[in-house]
This record gives C-alpha cells, sequence and structure tokens, in this order.
C-alpha cells in the first residue's frame, strides 16, 4: 500500500466520460482515494451533484458565471467546497502540494497547461489527455524525467502496452529487446461502410461507436481513426518508439487492447471487456491491483478475434498523423490543432466527414516555421494553426 492513504486525487475534467469513470473506481474505494479537486468547463449541474457526492476540498469551472452559481448553490446546500475559477486555478489544483495523483482527463489542447503542471510539480500523472503528448511529447517528457513525476498511461492502448512491457522498462526499446508495438483499433462505426457513401455521414453517426461510450470529440477522431493516429504519436513519446516500429492492427471486437512484439518472437497483450475503467483503476492502484467494478472477460462469449490491416484510403488521417510524427518539430501540434477545429466544425455541421483529412493535410502544407521549445511556442503554434485550418475550412463550408 502507498506510504499514506487515502490517497488524494484531482480529476481534470471531473464531469466528461473518463472523468465519470474515475470518480466510479474512486467511489468503491473510499479507503484508499479521495477526491481532493474536481474540475470542469461549464456544466455547473453535473459538478454541483459532483460536489455534493465527492466533497472536495476544491470545485473549478472555466467560466466566471457558471462558477458563481456554482458556488451559490454549494454554500445554500451547506458545502464547504471552494470554488475556483479559470485556468489559474486548473494549474493550482493539479499541481498542489497535497495532491498525490492528478487524472489528465481534459478533452484537446485545453488539458496540456495543468497537465503539464501536475509533471513539473512531479505527482502521479494518469494520462488521458492525449494531445498533451501530441503538441510537445519532448517537453512533457523532459518535465516527467526532471521532476520525477510518475506518469501512467490511461489510454486503454498505452496502458495495455505500459503492461506488456518489462517493470522498470526505461524507454529504451533496444535494450528489453522490443521489435515492434501494436496498437489495436476497433476501426470505429465506418470500418465496413462503401467509402464513397462518407461524404453524407453525420455526427450523430459518427459520434455512435460500436464498443466504446466516449466524449463527441474522441468518437469522431475514432471515426476518422484520427484518434489512432494521435496514440500512434502518444506511444511514440511514451515508450521512446520510433514510428516505424508502431503498428496499427484493426481488431473490430476490442478485446486486445495493444500488444509488444518482442525479438524473441514472444507477442505479448493485454486483453479485457472495454471498459475504462479497467485502465483506470490499473493506474490509480499501480503497482497493485484493485476491483475495477468491470465485468470478467467471457472467452467463450466471445468466441472469435479477427485482425485487418487498416485501409488509408478510408482512413487518411491515420497516413496523415504518422507523416507529422516523421516531420518532427510543431507538426503533431499543427495536426491536433487543425484537427480539433475540423472536428468541431463537423459537430456543428459546417464541414462535411471527407472534409477533415483535407483542413489537416492543407493545414500542414501551410504552416510552417512554427516551434514547441516552451509551452509559450507550444500554445502560439496552436493559435496559429488553428487560423490557417479555420480559413481552409471557410474554404470548404457546407
Ligand atoms: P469529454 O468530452 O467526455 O470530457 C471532457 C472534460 O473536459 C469535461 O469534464 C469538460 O468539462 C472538460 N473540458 C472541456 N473543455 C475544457 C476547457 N477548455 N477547459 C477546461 N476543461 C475543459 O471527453 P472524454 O471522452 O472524457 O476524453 C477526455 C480525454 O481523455 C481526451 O483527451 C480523450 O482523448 C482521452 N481519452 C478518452 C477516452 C474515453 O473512453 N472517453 C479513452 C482514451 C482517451
Ligand atoms: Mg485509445
Amino acid at each position: 500500500m502507498p506510504e499514506s492513504l487515502p490517497q488524494r486525487i484531482t480529476v481534470l475534467g471531473a464531469t466528461g466520460s473518463i472523468g465519470t469513470s474515475t470518480l466510479d473506481v474512486i467511489a468503491r474505494h473510499p479507503e484508499r482515494f479521495e477526491a481532493f479537486a474536481l474540475t470542469a468547463h461549464v456544466q455547473v449541474d453535473r459538478l454541483f451533484e459532483l460536489a455534493v457526492r465527492f466533497a472536495p476540498r476544491y470545485a473549478v469551472l472555466g467560466d466566471p458565471a457558471a462558477a458563481a452559481e456554482l458556488r451559490y448553490r454549494l454554500t445554500a446546500h451547506g458545502s464547504r467546497t471552494e470554488v475556483l475559477v479559470g485556468p489559474e486555478a486548473l494549474l493550482e489544483v493539479a499541481a498542489h502540494p497535497e495532491v498525490d495523483a492528478v487524472m489528465a482527463a481534459i478533452v484537446g489542447a485545453a488539458g496540456l497547461a495543468p497537465t503539464l503542471a501536475a509533471a513539473r510539480a512531479g505527482k502521479r500523472v494518469l494520462l488521458a489527455n492525449k494531445e498533451a503528448l501530441v503538441l510537445s511529447g519532448r517537453l512533457f517528457m523532459d518535465a516527467v524525467a526532471a521532476s520525477g513525476a510518475v506518469l501512467l498511461p490511461i489510454d486503454s492502448e498505452h496502458n495495455a502496452v505500459f503492461q506488456a512491457l518489462p517493470h522498470g522498462y526505461a524507454r529504451d526499446p533496444q535494450a528489453c529487446g522490443v521489435r515492434r508495438v501494436l496498437l489495436t483499433a476497433s476501426g470505429g462505426p465506418f470500418r465496413e461502410r462503401p467509402v464513397d457513401t462518407l461524404e453524407a455521414v453525420t455526427p450523430e453517426e459518427a459520434c455512435a461507436h460500436p464498443n466504446w461510450v466516449m466524449g463527441r470529440k474522441i468518437s469522431v477522431d475514432s471515426a476518422t481513426m484520427m484518434n489512432k493516429g494521435l496514440e500512434v504519436i502518444e506511444a511514440h513519446w511514451l515508450f521512446g518508439v520510433s514510428a516505424r516500429r508502431i503498428e496499427v492492427v484493426i481488431h473490430p471486437q476490442s478485446v486486445i487492447h495493444s500488444l509488444v512484439d518482442y525479438v524473441d518472437g514472444s507477442v505479448l497483450a493485454q486483453l479485457g471487456n472495454p471498459d475504462m475503467r479497467t485502465p483506470i483503476a490499473h493506474a490509480l492502484a499501480w503497482p497493485q491491483r484493485i476491483d475495477a467494478g468491470v465485468r470478467p472477460l467471457d472467452l467463450f462469449e466471445i468466441a472469435r478475434l479477427t485482425f485487418e490491416r487498416p485501409d488509408l484510403t478510408r482512413f487518411p488521417c491515420l497516413a496523415l498523423a504518422y507523416r507529422a510524427l516523421e516531420a518532427g518539430g510543431a507538426a503533431p501540434a499543427v495536426l491536433n490543432a487543425a484537427n480539433e477545429e475540423a472536428v468541431a466544425a463537423f459537430l456543428d455541421r459546417r464541414l462535411g466527414f471527407r472534409r477533415i483529412p483535407e483542413v489537416i493535410a492543407a493545414t500542414l502544407e501551410r504552416a510552417s516555421g512554427l516551434s514547441v521549445d516552451s509551452i509559450e511556442a507550444v500554445m502560439e503554434a496552436d493559435a496559429r494553426a488553428r487560423d490557417l485550418a479555420r480559413d481552409e475550412i471557410r474554404l470548404r463550408q457546407g
């Protein structure tokens, strides 16, 4: 058991899909974990409920009007939770000296600064916000190394790879005999749909994932397979593997969460029902194991596991992500920013589904001379790429 229990946890993005699953696991182990701070963007009702249920020291909202309302309602309810507001407050609860672990589950580039603050403060960082590594993997991994933070992946694939690597793996694939990392992907809702009908897909169809219930942005990313592209970049930074040693395998049942192929021919995989509470519980308790409330895997019920090679004509976003990783520098940050803008426009019905990769490719083409050497430079590159992407979206608006 860790030295001091209960462990105090900050959940960044507590009202989201990962945040909700995290609080479900925390609630199963009140002797081990305590919610120290819960944050959300604008969802007052949901954060109010969570603050009443978990009685955290702090509740943080991004929007001042929403924060004022939450403060009023919590006070009227007799709650002692203190309400803080804005990006500075996120940094404060991520790096607070009394916090043991931070679940980084804000969606998108907005999660970078608080996640980096947790890493710099040497916390146990439970990383769901893959965009933080895509934007500036080097900056982030350097901060982890300098502070001695413990970085544990929550993304199911990376959590699976982490579990299949030897204990104490020090980001040196050669020394550990790792030949390849195989990331599995469900292929999303459009794996079998005729390519020429993809033009007309709606946000509702794109968000209807066959195996996982997730936030809207990551659901669209799964439909385009940009999610897997971002995960290739994430795996590169987490495990120190080059792009050519990371292979994507479509596995529609989502039972094998990823694999590591070793030079002696051994391939180690992690399996389980598709439920994010497994990687969350794994990272919360690591190196111990705790109950996550997940149904045991029934191999007889599953009976068959199948695998396919991804079709890059159907999923051009995957090829764009590999290209950005190989180009290096600011290219992954530009890819991410253009993707966030294009996905938001698609969800808003301003952009067709097939135009998403076009916007990203055109933005990558136009963005040059950007740096990601500091958090300020990252945010500047992100802002510049968003401007270019919005321009490209306007040209294609439907
Ligand atoms: P979600 O949309 O369900 O929740 C996002 C959370 O972030 C919410 O609490 C929201 O209030 C908060 N938020 C949004 N914008 C913000 C802003 N500008 N400032 C502060 N807070 C903000 O998203 P999700 O599906 O839970 O995903 C969260 C992260 O986890 C993403 O980076 C995603 O890629 C990653 N992830 C999710 C899953 C999954 O199963 N949902 C799996 C693997 C990785
Ligand atoms: Mg994943």
